[in-house]
């Protein structure tokens, strides 16, 4: 069974496309077939991986067009086994000018994915900082969501508005969406706030929050300049034990929501 997870969080720099990025290749290392699909027009994600998309197709190409490129022909691999890239480029902000008009703008990145789904385990869901279409394309296409949680902000109000949007999403495309959990991110144990913060959406969000808490390190944010996740980059620090943790526990965790359906 694939279970499709939007990384969702509508402020900027909490640490999405780290999330989907180091989480991913957590997964792989656990022998999960995992799809990241890049879908800011930021492309963090896919440069991230070292690559360029001069010229080659990218999500854009699978969801714009008229005629769209399947996504098997986008989907390229990674240094990792287990780990596919389906890459995004700038001319993604088009997309949200050029799908206004569109029958069925919402559902692009489903349909997109329907052939290819089962080839996976688990596709993540990089999402650009912004609630508008194509934030909703991958709420469509998701089964569950996951939210990062920057450790040095108290994030309740944005929150606040998240969960209304993902209502809206159940309530008019999408009604078995799962909040599948909310990661905090960024956590340094040396300042109270962080410990605050954690302790704060731990009480709004009890059976939501990952136990595996992302700690504040250098070696994260260096990793993406060398074209590598942190599991390639620094393989023994603090922070690849994070998101190893963290892939852990959304394993274990989605099997229980299965045997629970
Ligand atoms: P988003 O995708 O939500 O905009 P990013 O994942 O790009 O956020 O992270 C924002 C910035 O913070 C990036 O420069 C990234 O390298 C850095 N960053 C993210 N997570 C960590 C972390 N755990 N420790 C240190 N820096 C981090
Ligand atoms: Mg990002």
């Amino acid at each position: 069974m694939t279970h499709v997870l939007a990384i969702v969080n509508q402020k900027g720099g909490v640490g999405k496309t780290t999330t989907a990025v180091n989480l991913g290749a957590g997964l792989a290392v656990e022998g999960k077939r995992t799809l990241i699909i890049d879908v800011d027009p930021q492309s963090n994600a896919t440069r991230s991986f070292g690559v360029v998309a001069d010229g080659r197709p990218t999500l854009y190409d699978a969801i714009v067009p008229s005629q769209a490129t399947p996504v098997e022909r986008i989907v390229i691999g990674t240094d990792l086994p287990h780990l596919w890239l389906l890459p995004a480029s700038p001319s993604l902000a088009g997309a949200e000018v050029e799908l206004v008009s569109v029958v069925g703008r919402e559902s692009r990145l489903r349909h997109a994915l329907d052939p290819v789904r089962a080839e996976y385990d688990f596709v993540l869901l990089d999402c650009p900082p912004s609630l508008g279409l194509l934030s909703v394309n991958a709420l469509a296409a998701a089964d569950g969501v996951i939210v990062p949680v920057q450790c040095e902000y108290l994030p309740l109000e944005g929150l606040g508005l998240l969960m209304r949007t993902l209502d809206l999403v159940r309530t008019r495309i999408n009604p078995d969406l799962d909040l599948t959990g909310l990661v905090m991110t960024m956590f340094d144990g040396r300042t109270r706030l962080a410990a605050e913060v954690v302790a704060e959406v731990g009480r709004h969000f009890p059976d939501e929050q990952f136990k595996s808490v992302i700690p504040r390190s250098v070696r994260i944010s260096e990793a993406p300049s060398y074209g590598e996740t942190i599991l390639q980059y620094a393989p023994s620090s603090p922070g690849a034990e994070a998101y190893m943790a963290l892939a852990r526990e959304l394993i274990e965790r989605c099997a229980e929501q299965r045997e629970a359906a």
